[in-house]
């Protein structure tokens, strides 16, 4: 589905993503692993759009999506989540998951006359759309809890609950996990299992958790100094030598 072909993004001299090359194959849980510092976020803003890579290319489904601005990337099915901005904190949770669609007729000011009942059905619609996804995350019970007032978990919840809004394909998760307790960390790996299998999702997920990553990754990528180390299982990517090497040199 996404393939990376010798990407590059270098910072001034420093060569944060140093020619990888990955390939993120439909319907998997693609892991990244990787010691800190060794590209991995950057390597995401790249495929997202967020960063323009210094060289390289990145392909959807055959497609050239390099460089490619964020919401284009977004009406092609590609999402990278992002933390709750401090605007949205204020907002209830379902609020929140009802910003998300973009191109509604709440942002095109004119027809306000017939539009007004257009809008008051698809805000119903949206609602009902977010009370699902609540549902679906076992979050429901949040729906108007303010999303400031989140703990971490839930706020990680509420990011994969933004993706579930539209019609996702691929969604990059940058560490989920991060700052998560064990149960909620659970529940964040079943819903992403339960999109994977009963949606179609396809994610890569990078993570420090390798309890989490082996439970659910396949295949497992592991970066290192701007380069991927290795790719495999990730019991077997566990066993390799330049794989351990790099963890233990940091
Ligand atoms: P990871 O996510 O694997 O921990 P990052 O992609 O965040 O690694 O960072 C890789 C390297 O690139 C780090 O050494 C980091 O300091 C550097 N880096 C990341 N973003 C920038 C930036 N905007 N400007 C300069 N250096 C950066
Ligand atoms: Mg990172």
């Amino acid at each position: 589905m996404i393939r990376v072909e010798n990407l590059h993004r270098h910072f001034g001299g420093f060569h944060a993503v140093d020619g990888a090359s990955i390939e993120i194959e439909t319907g998997s849980i693609t892991g990244l692993i990787g010691p800190n510092g060794a590209g991995k976020s950057t390597l995401f803003n790249v495929i997202a759009g967020v960063l323009p890579p210094t060289s390289g290319r990145v392909t959807m489904d055959g497609e050239d999506i390099t460089g490619l601005p964020p919401h284009d990337l977004f009406h092609k099915g590609l999402l990278r989540t992002f933390q709750i901005a401090h605007e949205f904190s204020s907002m209830t949770v379902r609020e929140n998951l009802m910003m998300v669609p973009s191109g509604q007729s709440g942002e095109a000011l004119w027809h306000a006359w017939f539009a007004r009942r257009r809008i008051a059905a698809e805000e119903r619609a949206l609602a009902a759309k977010a009370d699902e996804v609540l549902e679906f995350l076992t979050i429901d019970h949040l729906a108007d809890e303010k999303a400031g007032n989140l703990s971490g978990g839930q706020k990680k919840l509420l990011e994969l609950g933004r993706t579930m809004m539209v019609d996702a394909k691929v969604v990059f998760l940058d560490e989920v996990g991060a700052g998560v307790n064990r149960t909620l960390l659970n529940t964040i790996g079943d819903a992403i299992v339960r999109l994977n299998r009963e949606r179609g999702y396809t994610f890569c997920v990078i993570e420090h958790d390798m309890d989490f990553i082996g439970r659910l990754c396949d295949p497992v990528i592991v970066m290192a100094e701007g380069k991927v180390l290795a790719r495999g299982k990730a019991d077997e990517i566990m066993q390799n030598e330049a794989v351990i090497e790099a963890y233990l040199g940091t």
